[in-house]
């Protein structure tokens, strides 16, 4: 049973902050293709980043429910998917260091990144982004350092990031060596970027980030050793329910805007609204809002309450997130017909949308944790 909803009042001071930063530069950064690291440190500054962090670590005190609500309303007044996905890898790797960090990590590293610090979570390789486990980054120990090598491509916030949570092996560990490393990005031998050049979230950018020879303090172990893959699993959760939670937020206020223009706009000397075909393509999308939003809502309580469904309930979150956003902004076009298929926001936000088919793990990895869940869960039931 859903215990919370995103807070109202917190939803509609982010969605106002939004549209009076972020909305406004979205334009321009996508030209730049940079993170608008203006409207980031107005966000900090007004609170964001410690919404779900304990007073003790400079937070203000609340839950994850306070925190989705600013996601929520920045996604609907800032009107700029390619922002909430860099906003979403911040928030998870808030989480892995609230979840798996030690006092002192949580004293070294959370009032950076609550102070407006861009961080970024580092997994995928060239080798691949589904299957973590074969990465090849490696570390190997000298003294009380690890010494760190190797090369991640297509990371979140990887060309502008101040601080990056790593996956990496310790060969020396045996078996299992997946190991999670903190690092200050601006070390000795991290090379950041170039930008990659995608289709869409260009206002996310993403590249790659070289380790050469990146000496990290033993202490910036988080999870310890071996414990990389397990911490990332759960970790990732709150990045997948994340992404329906602002699916839905993000599409509102296009669904409402798609509404306004079918009412307006005739064809057969009738309004478009009047036709049944077009009210279907507006209600398809709708149901798939509804849903995409309450499977989240959900998502986030079996997580919150630690309960042994929530990694399937979050893929089922981003599984629909994904296909509810191609839809969505797919509606969009269609029901504005030629003017949707111009250079412009409506072919954008598709080409926005289609990115969270990949990012946070494809449609296909969902599916597939979601049958191992089932037969973890039915397994456990028998
Ligand atoms: C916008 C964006 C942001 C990103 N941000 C980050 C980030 O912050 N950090 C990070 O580490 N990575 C990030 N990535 C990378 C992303 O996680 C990977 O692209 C994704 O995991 C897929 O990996 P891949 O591209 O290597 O495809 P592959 O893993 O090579 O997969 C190729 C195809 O095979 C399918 N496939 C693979 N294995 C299976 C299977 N077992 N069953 C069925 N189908 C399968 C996949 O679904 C996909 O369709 C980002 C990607 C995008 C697009």
């Amino acid at each position: 049973m859903i215990r919370h909803f995103a807070t109202p009042e917190l939803r509609d001071t982010y969605q106002e902050l939004a549209a009076v930063t972020v909305a406004q530069r979205a334009e321009e950064f996508t030209q730049k293709g940079r993170l608008d690291r203006e409207s980031w440190r107005e966000i900090a500054d007004a609170g964001v980043w410690g919404l779900a962090v304990p007073t003790e670590w400079g937070g203000s005190g609340g839950t994850w429910w306070d925190f989705v609500a600013a996601p929520e309303g920045i996604a609907a007044g800032g009107r700029d998917l390619g922002f909430c996905l860099s906003m979403v890898a911040q928030a998870g790797l808030i989480r892995s260091i609230l979840t798996y960090g030690t006092d002192e990590h949580k004293a070294a590293w959370l009032p950076r990144l609550l102070g407006g610090d861009v961080g970024a979570t580092a997994l995928t390789e060239t080798t691949g982004g589904s299957d973590v486990t074969r990465i090849r980054t490696a570390a190997v120990s000298d003294g009380d350092h690890y010494v760190l090598n190797g090369h991640k491509d297509h990371i979140t916030n990887g060309p502008e990031a101040d601080v990056a949570l790593v996956l990496g092996r310790v060969p020396e560990a045996g078996q299992q060596d997946i190991t999670l490393f903190m690092i200050d990005m601006h070390a000795d031998g991290v090379v950041q970027g170039p930008i990659e050049d995608m289709m869409g979230n260009r206002t996310s950018p993403t590249g790659p980030i070289a380790l050469d020879g990146v000496r990290v303090e033993a202490r910036n172990i988080v999870g310890g050793i071996g414990g990389g893959i397990d911490a990332v699993y759960n970790t990732i959760s709150l990045d997948r329910l994340l992404y329906g939670i602002l699916a839905a937020a993000y599409l509102d206020p296009l669904l409402d805007e798609v509404m306004e223009y079918a009412q307006q706009r005739h064809a057969f000397k009738v309004p478009i609204a009047e036709h049944q075909y077009v009210q279907g393509r507006i209600t398809d999308a709708k149901f798939a809002i509804e849903a995409t939003r309450w499977v989240s809502y959900g998502a986030l309580d079996a997580l919150v309450q630690d309960s042994d469904q929530a990694s399937l309930m979050c893929s089922v979150a981003k599984y629909h997130a994904g296909e509810t956003l191609k839809l969505g902004t797919e509606t969009a076009l269609r029901v504005y017909g030629h003017l949707g298929y111009m250079e412009g926001r409506h072919s954008q936000a598709l080409r926005d949308a289609l990115g969270t088919l990949i990012a946070g793990g494809t449609a296909e990895i969902q599916r597939k944790n979601v049958f191992n869940q089932m037969q973890r869960l039915g397994a456990r039931a028998a």
